[in-house]
């Protein structure tokens, strides 16, 4: 069990193990990768004390900074959160326990390839099967995608739904599924319908999970308030719910180092503040 578990290994987590581990708690991070910054492309020339930084050089500096306080960073994806009276925090390997939870996981740099369907989104499409897979209970439904998270709300569903199909739309995948590309998601009657090039397919519901989980996939799963795809937190950078906090990029603009590095020491401070 950790004091603080931080998903992301960004400039807002790193941040924020600094100062949580100067502080005297146990931390972890999990981090998928190191970020969007960790590109020898970037030159950063707007952060304090380091003008003409590369951004690789700057973020392997402050994980570096954070190992060396005696900070531990786990290179895993996060591909499901549980919350009871502590976090479980799961990835493909492993299931870790904290009190407290950091989200600092960025904005998503992949663009879905998939056509739209976000005005489908509670209209018999879901992103959460944790969420919205009781309500097709006993029914058809599909779900999109071909990565370790896609795995994770099949097995959901699987408990729930009559069949599950998956359509990778695209994408190679060694088990059985539909790989044609997906043309659009429509409505049909009280079903969704999948078009593709060459033909249609109508279920009760489709699940997207064509990507790594993020800020949104996290928020509807633990139930925090988000506007505008971004998670909203108070001055303390804690969400809606008890310890839980979110930091970065996450919570939206200014999406910039600074910030991301201000919020870290806001939160960690609180939580330190509050340790029992
Ligand atoms: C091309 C470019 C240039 C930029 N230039 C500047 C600049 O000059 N100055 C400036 O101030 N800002 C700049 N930025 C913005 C800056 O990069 C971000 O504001 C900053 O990186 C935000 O930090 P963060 O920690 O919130 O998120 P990120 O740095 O994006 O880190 C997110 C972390 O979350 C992890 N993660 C996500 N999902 C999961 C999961 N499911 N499981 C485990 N880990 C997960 C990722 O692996 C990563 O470690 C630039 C951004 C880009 C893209």
């Amino acid at each position: 069990m950790f004091d603080v578990i931080i998903i992301g290994g960004g400039p807002a987590g790193i941040s924020a193990g600094i100062y949580l581990i100067r502080g005297g708690l146990s931390v972890l991070v999990l981090a998928k990768n190191k970020g969007h910054l960790d590109n020898t492309e970037i030159t950063i020339d707007n952060y304090y004390g380091t003008p003409n930084i590369k951004g690789n050089e700057l973020v392997n500096s402050g994980i570096s900074q954070y190992q060396q306080l005696g900070g531990k960073i786990n290179f895993e994806e996060v591909i499901f959160l549980k919350s009871h009276t502590n976090f479980e925090i799961i990835t493909k390997t492993s299931v870790y326990l904290a009190k407290t939870l950091i989200l600092a996981t960025g904005i998503k740099n992949k663009k879905s390839k998939l056509p739209n369907y976000e005005h489908l989104i509670g209209h018999g499409i879901s992103k959460c099967a944790t969420c919205d897979g009781f309500f097709f209970k006993g029914l058809d439904v599909s779900i999109v995608g071909n990565n370790d998270y896609m795995e994770h709300e099949k097995a959901v569903l699987e408990k729930l739904a009559k069949s599950v199909t998956v359509f990778t739309n695209n994408v190679s995948y060694d088990k059985k599924a539909n790989h044609e590309q997906i043309i659009s998601f429509s409505q049909s009657d009280d079903k969704i319908k999948i078009t593709t090039a060459n033909s249609s397919y109508l279920y009760d519901g489709v699940f997207i999970a064509d990507s790594e989980p993020s800020a949104n996939e996290f928020a509807n799963i633990l139930g925090i308030s988000m506007e505008n795809n971004q998670i909203i937190v108070d001055d303390n950078c804690q969400t809606n719910i008890n310890r839980i906090y979110a930091i970065g990029d996450v919570t939206g603009e200014p999406k910039q180092i600074i910030k991301a590095v201000y919020q870290g020491m806001k939160a960690a401070l609180h939580i330190i503040k509050n340790k029992n």
